[in-house]
């Protein structure tokens, strides 16, 4: 495990130009964040950042520990009333907040039950005081209002304040994609196969639409319940892109999550929904091998290594994933 304690984004490459980074959300302390140096780059200049370096794992998926996904040592309650405190009390009259259970750079999500049903929910809260939050939950709330699909996390109803968005969406009790992959190690190619099918389904649904996902990895592929037959569904919408119809359908928009960013986004090509399915990829080696694909603490080294697409091939895990690869 390498725990760096600051890191400098590090110069483009010479042969490639590589003028990404934006803007470089600062470590929350938060697993997410492991390798997620949200990118967003609108075609303006690129600016290079100083970033504290998160405690990180060298590979996420190797470590075999599980992440910690929120700070146990403050006392439940007092983090449960410090984010009830921060609800529109329109929000609080309908729903009663029960727990924190996600936290990103913009949003929180909360675990909610409805008062009068006693049904459970999801309330995904974004700031939308800065740009990139507004900018974030407009990309999120325009594919939500529009997609319905048994793979896709659904929208209920929305809260507005001056300040903030809630979301209430249908609560996925069972995890993490990325959990699950921490707690198995790899899975077998029929468990994959099952994975893979259901988020395939859910994609192809949001392609037919014009709807380009553009983050997909672990962390937002959600069980629906704990069981082992749960279906999986996706989420966290915060970078698609929605194409309406008759619009030509090349993106130009540099970002994504580092490791699962597609070539032709890194050198700045315009480029399809096609990078949905590197990022399928990406995560279809994940599964099978409980490695990353592409990997190193340095930026540039790690966009060198997608751009050649010269993926770690070594040793036992990758004997593992061609022998899997094969049975597929
Ligand atoms: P961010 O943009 O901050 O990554 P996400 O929408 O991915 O926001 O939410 C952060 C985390 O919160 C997810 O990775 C997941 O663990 C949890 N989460 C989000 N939506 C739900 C939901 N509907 N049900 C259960 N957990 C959720
Ligand atoms: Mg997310």
């Amino acid at each position: 495990m390498g725990c760096g304690t600051s890191k400098v984004l590090p110069e483009p490459p010479k042969d490639v130009h590589l003028h990404l980074v934006k803007k470089v959300e600062p470590y929350s302390g938060y697993k997410n964040d492991i390798y997620k140096h949200f990118i967003k780059d609108d075609g303006g200049e690129a600016i290079k950042a100083t970033i504290p370096s998160p405690p990180r794992h060298t590979n996420p998926y190797a470590s075999g520990c599980s992440p910690t996904h929120l700070d146990q040592t403050e006392p439940r309650k007092n983090r449960v009333a410090k984010y009830r405190a921060k609800f529109d009390p329109r929000v609080t009259a309908k729903y009663d907040i029960k727990a924190l259970i996600g936290r990103g750079s913009f949003s929180r999500v909360v675990r909610v039950e409805h008062k009068a049903t006693k049904q459970p929910f999801a309330i995904k809260m974004i700031e939308t005081k800065y740009r990139e939050g507004r900018e974030v939950c407009e990309s999120e709330l325009c594919v939500l209002r529009r997609v319905r699909h048994t793979n896709i996390i659904q929208l209920i109803e929305v809260f507005e304040s001056q300040e903030r968005v809630y979301m209430v969406m249908e609560l996925a009790t069972g995890g993490e994609l990325f959990d699950r992959i921490i707690a198995k190690g790899s899975f077998t190619e029929r468990d994959a196969t099952r994975v893979l099918q259901m988020v395939l389904d859910g994609v192809k649904y949001l392609h037919t639409l014009g709807i380009t996902h553009r983050d997909l990895k672990p962390e937002n592929l959600l069980y629906y319940h704990p069981g082992m037959d749960s279906k999986i569904m996706i989420t966290d919408f915060g970078l698609a892109s929605a194409r309406k119809k008759g619009d030509d359908c090349l993106m130009k928009t540099t970002c994504g999550t580092p490791e699962y960013i597609a070539p032709e986004i890194l050198v700045r090509k315009p480029y399809t929904n096609s990078v949905d399915m590197w990022a399928l990829g990406v995560i279809s080696y994940i599964l099978l091998s409980g490695t990353m694909p592409f990997e190193d603490d340095n930026r540039t080294r790690l966009y060198r290594q997608i751009l050649k697409g010269k993926y770690s091939y070594s040793g036992e895990h990758a004997l593992c994933f061609r022998s899997k690869i094969h049975l597929l």
